[in-house]
C-alpha cells in the first residue's frame, strides 16, 4: 500500500495494527472519508502479527465485556463484508479453576457477562475433560464454558479491517512514519513525515508500544511499557482436533489452543521482563526477540501439570514479541487531557486482537460524537495522571501487570509495585498507628488500621477478609464517637478570575451563585444529561471557587472543565498538594474541635454546607461542614505544612472522646449506607441526575442555562425508564462488589454499580441501576420480588430509593 501522501486529511490515524486498522474502518463506517492511516513500515508488523489470536469475551468489567463481544460478533462477519479471509471461528473456550476462590471468581465473571448476551455456563470438571480430552482434572474445583468464544488469524483480521476501511474511502500508506505531530495553541494542526507533511484536525495514536514516544511529539503521556511475551507451538500431538476450544487455566496462567495439529501454549508469567526501555530499535518490523527458556519455565512448569503430554511433546516455535502494558492493565482510549484532538487506543494489555474491534468501533465513536458514546472510564486515558508516564515508574509496574492479567482479581488488591510515590505528609503518622494503605492515581491512602498485635496486610478473598473487622470498629466508632480520616488525596481545584462563576453556572446543574463560604454538591453534565464530574463547589469569594472531587477523578475534571473554559476569564489550578484534609466525622466531632477553636461551632453559626476560615489548634484551618459518611463532621483543610501539628493536637485532644482513626473501607461502608452515589461507579457520562436520584441537586430554572439542560427536560417529561436503587441483601452473610446481576420477579433488570457491608444495617448493600421499558416508578421499586446474583446464585434483597441509613438526614444537620 503505497501511494501520494495528501496534504491534508480529516483524521490521521498512526498505526496499521490492529487498533489503527479498527479505527480507520470504524470512522469509515460512521461516514467519515478523509482518513489517512499512517504505518511506519508494514501493515500489523509491530505486536498484531504475531498474537496467539484468542478472541475471548470474558473481561474483567461489565464494558470490557461488552467491547469483546462486540469483537467477535464483527470479526464473524468481516469476511463476508469485505472479501478478506479472517481466519475467524468459534471452538468456544474452556476455563478451568484449581480453587474455589478461584471458581467463584468465574462464577461472578459468568453472572456479570450474561447481562451482556455472552453465552456462558458453569461445568464440571468431568465436562471439561469431555471437551478437553488432553486435559488432566482431577484436580480441579470446576470451569466456565463459553460456546461462542472465538479465534483468529491476526495478520488476516487486520488486513480484513484494512481492507473494509480502504473500501470506506480511507487511504492507508505504508513505509511512512510519523516523525513530528504539530500542534497549535493546544490543539493538533498536523502531522509530518519523510515524505512530506499533512496538516490534519485530528490524530489517533494507535502506535501500540511506540505510542509512548507518539505521545510525546504532542506532549501527551502516553503510560504504558513493553514487555517480553511469550508462547510456544508444539508439532502435531495425537487428541489434538482442529475444532478443540481454547483452554485457560489462570491458576498455572496459562492458555492453550489448538495450532496446525499440534498446541499452542502461551501465558502471563508472575514476574514479567520489561522490554524496550532505551527505545525500540529503528528496523523493528515483523521482529521477535530471543528465546528464553529459563523465563518461560515458569509457564511450561504449569502447562505440563494441566497438559502431561506437552511434557514430551516437540516444540517447533517458540515466540517471544514484546508487547505494552499499562500500570492497571487496561487499555488506553479516549481524547488526551493535555492535547486537543490527538486520541489514543493503544496499551493493549495482550488483549489487542479480542479487543482492538470495540476499542477501534469506541474511539471513532467518541471522535465524531465529540463524546465518550458509552461508559468507558475503566479504559478512559483521564484516569491516568501524568506521573505514571514515568519510565521507572512503568518498567516497575510493567513487571507486575503482566501477570496481573490472569492472577485472580481480588476485590481491594493492591499493588505491589511503584508504591510510595505520593505520600500525604500524615502518612508516617498514619503508619505508625498500624495503616494499611492502598493506592489511587500513586496517592498511599489509609484503607484500613490494624489494631495491636495485627499485621497492617491484605489477606485477600473473597470473602470477609482479614480487616473486615477493623473497618467495622472504625465504622462504629464514625456512628457513635468521632473518627478521623485522612482525605488529603482528594482533588482540589482552584478556579478564580471574573469569568469563574459565570463558568460554574453553564458548567454545573446546581446553582452556584451562592453567598461567600457556600458549599454547592452538583454534577456537571455532557449535552446528553449524562454526568461527567460529581463535586463540591465552595465559594470562597466573589470571583473565587475551590471545587472538590474524588482522587481517581482528577485529570478528568480537570480536564473537563479546561475544555469549556473556552476564552473566559478564569484559572484553573490544581491546589491538590497545597492542602493536607482531615475528615473529622461522628457525633463528637462537634465536641472535639471545640477544644481547639474559639469558632461558634453550632449549627446556627455554623450550618451544614458552609465553609469558615478559623483558627484550629494555632493553625489557620478552612473548615468546611460536609460530609461522606453521613454524620456531623468537618472536612478541615490546612495548609500542609501545618497539618501535622494540627493532626497532633486533634489527636492528643480526642482521646477521651473516643477518637477512632478510620479508612477509606471504613469510609465505604458509611456512605454506602447512605446511599451516597461514587462517580465512575454509580455515576458517569451513561446516567442522568435524575436517574441517578439526584435531581435535588438540578436547578432548570436558574438564571444561565447550564450544559446538559435540555436533556434533562426532555427526559423530565416522561417516566424513567432507568433508576438508581438501592438494594439491602436479606441474608447477612454474602457480600457485594460492582458488576452482580439484579432480578426482579425472575426476569434480568439490571446490575450493581457499586456494593459494600453496611456494618451499621448488619447487611451488604448495593447501588444499581434497573431499567423497564415502561418505567420505574416508585411502586415499581417498592413492589415486586428482588434478587442480587453473586456468583450465579440469586439472593433476595430489599429494593429501595431512599438511604436505608438516615434518609432524613437529620444526623448530619445535628
Ligand atoms: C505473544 C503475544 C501473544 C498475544 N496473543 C493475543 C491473543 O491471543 N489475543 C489478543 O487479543 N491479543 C493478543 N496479543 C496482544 C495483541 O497482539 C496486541 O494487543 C495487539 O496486536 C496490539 O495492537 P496495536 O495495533 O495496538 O499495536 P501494533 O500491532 O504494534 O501496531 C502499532 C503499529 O504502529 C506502527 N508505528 C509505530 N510508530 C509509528 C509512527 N511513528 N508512525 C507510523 N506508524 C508507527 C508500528 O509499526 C505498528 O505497526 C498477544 C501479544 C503477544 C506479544
Amino acid at each position: 500500500m503505497t501511494g501520494a501522501l495528501p496534504s491534508h486529511a480529516r483524521v490521521v490515524v498512526i498505526g496499521g495494527g490492529i487498533a489503527g486498522c479498527s479505527v480507520a474502518y470504524h470512522l469509515t463506517k460512521l461516514g467519515w472519508r478523509d482518513v489517512l492511516l499512517l504505518e511506519r513500515r508494514d501493515i500489523s508488523c509491530g505486536t498484531t502479527w504475531h498474537a496467539a489470536g484468542l478472541v475471548g469475551q470474558l473481561r474483567s468489567t461489565h464494558n470490557l465485556t461488552r467491547l469483546a463481544k462486540y469483537g467477535a460478533d464483527l470479526y464473524e462477519r468481516l469476511e463476508a463484508e469485505t472479501g478478506q479471509a479472517t481466519g475467524f471461528r468459534r471452538p468456544g473456550s474452556v476455563s478451568v479453576a484449581r480453587t474455589a476462590e478461584r471458581m467463584h471468581e468465574l462464577k461472578r465473571l459468568a453472572s456479570m457477562a450474561r447481562c451482556f448476551g455472552v453465552e456462558v455456563d458453569v461445568i464440571t470438571p468431568g465436562e471439561a475433560g469431555r471437551r478437553w480430552p488432553l486435559m488432566r482434572i482431577d484436580d480441579l474445583v470446576g470451569a466456565l464454558w463459553l460456546p461462542r468464544d472465538g479465534r483468529t488469524n491476526p495478520i488476516d483480521t487486520t488486513l480484513a479491517l484494512a481492507k473494509g476501511a480502504r473500501q470506506g474511502g480511507a487511504i492507508l500508506l505504508e513505509n511512512t512514519p510519523v516523525t513530528v505531530i504539530r500542534v497549535s495553541q493546544g490543539r493538533v494542526v498536523g502531522v509530518s513525515t519523510p515524505a512530506g507533511e499533512v496538516a490534519c484536525e485530528v490524530v489517533v495514536d494507535c502506535a501500540g508500544m511506540w505510542a509512548r514516544e507518539v505521545g510525546r511529539m504532542a506532549g501527551v503521556s502516553v503510560p504504558l511499557h513493553a514487555s517480553e511475551h511469550f508462547y510456544i507451538v508444539t508439532e502435531p500431538l495425537a487428541g489434538v482436533a482442529s475444532d478443540l476450544p481454547v483452554l485457560r487455566d489462570t491458576d498455572g496462567y496459562i492458555y492453550v489452543r489448538e495450532e496446525v495439529g499440534g498446541l499452542l501454549m502461551g501465558g502471563f508469567e508472575p514476574v514479567a521482563k520489561p522490554w524496550g526501555m532505551t527505545g525500540i530499535p529503528a528496523d523493528f518490523a515483523f521482529s521477535l526477540l530471543p528465546e528464553d527458556w529459563e523465563h518461560f519455565h515458569v509457564l511450561m512448569e504449569q502447562a505440563v501439570i494441566r497438559i502431561p503430554a506437552l511434557e514430551t511433546a516437540p516444540v517447533r516455535r517458540h515466540v517471544n514479541g514484546p508487547e505494552s502494558f499499562t500500570p492497571d492493565g487496561r487499555y488506553l482510549l479516549g481524547e488526551a487531557p493535555e492535547c486537543r484532538n490527538f486520541f489514543v487506543a493503544a496499551g493493549f494489555n495482550s488483549i489487542g486482537i479480542a479487543s482492538g474491534a470495540g476499542a477501534g468501533k469506541a474511539v471513532a465513536e467518541w471522535l465524531i460524537g465529540g463524546e465518550p458514546p458509552m461508559d468507558l472510564w475503566d479504559v478512559d486515558i483521564r484516569r491516568m495522571a501524568p506521573f505514571q508516564d514515568n519510565p521507572r515508574y512503568l518498567y516497575d509496574r510493567t513487571k507486575e501487570m503482566v501477570g496481573a492479567a490472569y492472577a485472580v482479581h481480588w476485590p481491594f488488591q493492591q499493588p505491589v509495585t511503584g508504591r510510595g510515590l505520593r505520600r500525604s505528609v500524615l502518612y508516617d503518622r498514619l503508619a505508625a498507628r498500624g495503616a494499611c494503605f492502598g493506592v489511587v492515581l500513586g496517592w498511599e491512602r489509609a484503607n484500613w488500621y490494624a489494631t495491636p498485635g495485627m499485621e497492617p496486610i491484605y489477606r485477600y478473598s473473597y470473602g470477609r477478609q482479614n480487616w473486615f473487622p477493623c473497618a467495622a470498629a472504625e465504622h462504629r466508632a464514625v456512628r457513635e464517637a468521632v473518627g478521623l480520616f485522612d482525605q488529603s488525596s482528594f482533588c482540589k481545584l482552584r478556579l478564580e478570575g471574573p469569568d469563574a462563576l459565570a463558568v460554574l453556572q453553564r458548567l454545573c446543574a446546581n446553582d452556584v451563585d451562592v453567598p461567600r463560604g457556600r458549599i454547592v454538591y452538583t454534577q456537571m453534565l455532557n449535552e446528553r444529561g449524562g454526568i461527567e464530574a460529581d463535586l463540591t463547589v465552595t465559594r470562597l469569594a466573589a470571583e473565587v471557587f475551590v471545587l472538590v472531587t474524588a482522587t481517581a477523578a482528577a485529570t478528568h475534571d480537570a480536564d473537563w472543565i479546561r475544555r469549556h473554559l473556552g476564552d473566559a476569564r478564569a484559572v484553573l489550578t490544581d491546589v491538590t498538594s497545597g492542602e493536607a484534609v482531615l475528615g473529622v466525622m461522628g457525633p463528637r466531632s462537634r465536641a472535639l474541635l471545640a477544644r481547639l477553636t474559639d469558632a461558634d461551632l453550632s449549627s446556627a453559626a455554623f450550618p451544614f454546607l458552609t465553609s469558615r476560615q478559623i483558627g484550629l489548634a494555632s493553625a489557620p484551618v478552612r473548615a468546611a461542614r460536609i460530609t461522606y459518611v453521613g454524620e456531623l463532621g468537618w472536612e478541615l483543610y490546612v495548609p500542609t505544612e501545618f497539618a501535622v501539628g494540627v493532626y497532633d493536637a486533634l489527636v492528643a485532644a480526642g482521646e477521651d472522646l473516643g477518637l477512632h482513626h478510620a479508612g477509606y473501607h471504613a469510609m465505604d461502608s458509611l456512605r454506602i449506607e447512605k446511599a451516597y452515589r461514587s462517580w465512575g461507579h454509580d455515576l458517569g457520562g451513561e446516567d442522568t441526575p435524575l436517574e441517578a436520584g439526584l435531581g435535588f441537586a438540578v436547578r432548570p430554572d436558574k438564571t444561565m442555562p447550564f450544559l446538559g439542560r435540555e436533556a434533562l427536560l426532555t427526559q423530565r417529561e416522561a417516566p424513567l425508564r432507568r433508576r438508581l436503587v438501592v438494594f439491602v441483601v436479606d441474608d447477612p452473610e454474602p457480600l457485594l462488589y460492582h458488576d452482580e446481576p439484579i432480578w426482579r420477579d425472575g426476569a434480568l433488570v439490571g446490575r450493581i454499580t457499586s456494593g459494600a457491608y453496611g456494618h451499621t444495617i448488619g447487611r451488604a448493600i448495593g447501588l444499581g441501576y434497573v431499567e423497564h421499558a415502561d418505567g420505574v416508578s416508585d411502586r415499581f421499586v417498592e413492589t415486586g420480588r428482588w434478587e442480587i446474583e453473586i456468583a450465579c446464585e440469586r439472593t433476595p434483597a430489599r429494593a429501595q430509593l431512599t438511604a436505608p441509613y438516615d434518609p432524613k438526614s437529620l444526623r448530619v444537620r445535628a
